[in-house]
C-alpha cells in the first residue's frame, strides 16, 4: 500500500525534476540554443516578466498552471482553506491582466506559455512554435512593417 499522499509525492516528484527542468529554464535554454539574447525578470517592466526578447519585441509569460488558475488538469482545487486559496488565485489572474495591458501597451507582443504546454508530449511542439514566433516577429520588425496591435500567443492553444 502507498504510504504517501498524492500532494506528498507530487511534491518530492518536484525536487526531483529539480532545477533545470523548470518551465521557464526549458523555454530560456531553448530559445537561447536558437540564438535569442533575452533578459530575465526584467525589472524595466511591471510584473517582471521572466523572458524579455527585445529584437523580437517580445515578453514570455511562463505560468503555474496552480497558481494562475489555467483551467487544465494541472489546476486542481485544494481540498481546506479554499477561501485562503480563492483570494490569491483571484490576485493572481488580476495581477496578470494588469501587467498584460501593460506591456502590450506599450507595444510588446506577448507569448503566454502555460506550464502545462512544457510537459511530456507537448513540450518539443510547444518550444518550437515559441522559436517560429520570435523568428516571424523579429523579421517583421526588420521589414519594418507596422501593426496596429501587438501579437498575443497563448500555448497550449486549447486546454
Ligand atoms: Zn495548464
Amino acid at each position: 500500500m502507498d504510504s504517501v499522499t498524492p500532494e506528498r509525492r507530487s511534491w518530492i516528484m518536484s525536487r526531483i525534476r529539480g532545477r533545470d527542468t523548470k518551465p521557464e529554464t526549458l523555454v530560456r535554454k531553448r530559445i537561447f540554443a536558437a540564438g535569442w539574447r533575452f533578459r530575465v525578470c526584467d525589472r524595466r517592466f511591471p510584473g517582471r516578466p521572466d523572458v524579455v526578447v527585445a529584437s523580437a519585441r517580445t515578453i514570455i509569460d511562463v505560468r503555474g498552471c496552480f497558481w494562475h488558475r489555467h483551467g487544465c488538469a494541472t489546476s486542481t482545487m485544494p481540498k481546506s482553506n479554499v477561501a485562503f486559496w480563492m483570494e490569491k488565485w483571484s490576485k493572481n489572474v488580476r495581477r496578470d491582466m494588469r501587467n498584460e495591458e501593460s506591456w502590450r501597451k506599450e507595444g510588446w507582443n506577448l507569448i503566454i506559455v502555460w506550464e502545462c504546454a512544457l510537459g511530456g508530449q507537448m513540450r518539443e511542439r510547444t518550444l518550437q512554435r515559441i522559436c517560429a514566433a520570435l523568428d516571424a516577429w523579429a523579421g517583421e520588425i526588420a521589414s519594418g512593417a507596422r501593426r496596429r496591435h501587438p501579437h498575443r500567443l497563448v500555448l497550449p492553444r486549447t486546454i
